[in-house]
């Protein structure tokens, strides 16, 4: 018998490691959820609560296969040698994830099993391209992501990893033999009698969010699992992807996959979502199809490149996480004003296209990707706050938060990071607004005291006279900043932390 401790690859299917302990496992699997206290404390309601979800559509699928989940709470260095030993288990099985804070918690894990005498494997899972495996000529790290893709893109790939049968996997009633049906509560309690815990391991029960300390979120969260993964990809590959390139940065069109938190769960495995991309490559390249359709599913390639790009910049540099990646001569002066700043978080700013973000993030857990971008450039080179600041409140809000995305992201708009956007690049939130809203549908849709406008008015809000605003739209504020001044006093605050001035 091997157990499987899932972390963030909550999926049997394209599971690397899992397949590789079905293959080999005598007496079957047992699959095992851990709720690490050490990670639930820098953890948000939001991202408990789908994390949540994604545990519980796991556990679905095991028992459509006439197995289960075991379910756990407490230290993961505890909890695996306990469970290796009651199960008497051969090995435990997992697969890599590549943080600094992830790194350091396996190496424990590690050794604790080591200790306990049981046997462990890693497995490469989370990505298409290892984060050693893609580097320079010179054998370094890529810092430039249009080079990394170049590589990336010329590669073999894995097919998707085989879906264990439910013969491989350990029965629910012999699981529940196992483990002893406890109490059934997975909340903050002492050892029992036997050799396992079982007062903190359950089959299949799964903890409240309350009992793991958090609130239900007011964000509306999207459905999680495999099914609902597969559904998206399905629908997003069968028409939007022939038009992604050019209509994925206007955030009023279902133009993207919204794939992000099912990658950063683990419900779908990578592999099968590029083999999915490749398929439709092909019916793009067919004769009749117009060339944008092959252009438009690279790009969308090249999207999962980011991730495992900015992936293996968070390998080669865990630090990011809270230092810039560009060292500047001098520190970067942030100017950090507290009101400004939940202004921005409350999307009050009186820019309509960055309220509409924080309030589509506010109230969906997710933001479009071009506001993203104009939300970071407003917070860092409007506000001239740390982008460290808006990384914690995305950390806390977003349910894709991923800590090697989220703060490549915010990097690149705080012209901190690898690829980062230079400097003097400063977004106009009015004219991005005009460009990738034109109509203002987003922000009607997320910003209701908008909505009785014309576009052209809400695109020129910053020019209006207080009498003119207070006519048109009486609750809704005027810019908290101006624009010009702000950007002049950014082109400073970098020049000086540049030696320029
Ligand atoms: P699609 O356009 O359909 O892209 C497909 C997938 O590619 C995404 O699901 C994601 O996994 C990956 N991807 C797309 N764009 C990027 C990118 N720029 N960098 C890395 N991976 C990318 N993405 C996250 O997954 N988690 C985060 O916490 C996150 N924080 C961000 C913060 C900032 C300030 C910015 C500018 C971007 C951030 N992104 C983050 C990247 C991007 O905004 C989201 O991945 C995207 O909006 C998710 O929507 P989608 O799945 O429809 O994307």
């Amino acid at each position: 018998m091997e157990l499987f401790w899932h972390r963030r690859d909550l999926r049997t299917a394209d599971n690397v490691g899992l397949a590789a302990a079905a293959e080999r496992a005598d007496g079957g699997v047992v699959p095992v959820f851990v709720f690490d206290d050490n990670v639930l404390a820098h953890a948000s309601d939001v991202r408990v609560r789908r994390l949540l979800d994604g545990v519980a559509a796991l556990r679905d699928d095991y028992r459509d296969r006439g197995s289960d989940l075991l379910v756990a709470r407490g230290d993961p260095e505890t909890v695996l040698p306990e469970l290796a030993d009651a199960l008497d288990a051969d090995r435990v099985v997992w697969n890599r994830d590549y943080s600094g804070l992830a790194r350091e918690r396996d190496a424990g894990v590690r050794t604790a099993l080591n200790d306990a005498g049981v046997d462990r494997e890693a497995h490469h899972d989370a990505v298409l391209h290892t984060p050693g495996s893609i580097r320079t000529n010179a054998g370094d790290p890529y810092s430039v992501y249009s080079y990394y893709w170049k590589k990336w893109t010329d590669r073999e790939t894995d097919s998707p990893a085989p879906t264990p049968g439910g013969d491989a996997l350990v029965d629910a009633d012999v699981l529940a033999g196992a483990i002893g049906a406890g109490d059934g509560s997975l909340a903050e309690g002492s050892r029992s009698d036997g050799g396992v815990a079982t007062d903190r391991v359950a089959v299949g029960e799964l903890p409240a969010l309350t009992e793991l300390g958090f609130a239900e979120p007011d964000a509306e969260i999207g459905p999680a699992g495999t099914e609902a993964a597969r559904d998206r990809l399905g629908a997003f590959l069968s028409e939007a992807v022939f038009a992604y390139d050019a209509a994925r940065d206007y955030p009023a069109r279902e133009a993207t996959s919204r794939l992000s938190a099912f990658l950063k769960y683990g419900e779908i495995g990578v592999r099968e979502v590029y083999e999915a991309t490749e398929r439709a490559m092909a019916a793009a390249e067919s004769d009749d199809r117009p060339a944008e359709h092959a252009e438009s599913v690279a790009e969308y390639q090249q999207q999962l490149a980011w991730r495992e790009f900015y992936t293996q910049v968070l390998y080669h540099n865990p630090e990011v996480v809270t230092e810039n990646y560009k060292a500047y001569e001098a520190g970067i002066e942030w100017r950090d004003d507290p009101e400004e700043i939940a202004a921005w978080k409350r999307g009050e700013t009186g820019y309509p296209i960055v309220d509409a973000g924080m309030r589509q993030l506010r109230a969906e857990a997710f933001m479009h990707n071009r506001v993203r971008m104009i939300v970071a450039s407003f917070l860092t080179k409007d506000l001239l706050a740390d982008w460290r600041q808006g990384y914690e409140y995305f950390r806390e809000t977003l349910a894709d938060h991923d800590t090697a995305n989220d703060n490549g992201g915010w990097q690149w708009a705080a012209s901190t990071g690898t690829d980062a956007q230079p400097y003097f690049r400063i977004f106009n939130p009015m004219t991005q607004g005009e460009r990738y809203d034109p109509d203002a549908e987003y922000i009607k849709e997320h910003v209701p005291e908008l909505r009785g406008l014309d576009a052209d008015l809400i695109h020129e809000w910053h020019e209006l006279s207080p009498t003119q605003r207070a006519n048109a739209a009486p609750e809704y504020p005027a810019p908290i900043v101006d624009h010009s001044e702000r950007r002049e006093a950014a082109l400073a605050m970098y020049k000086r932390a540049r030696g320029e001035d």
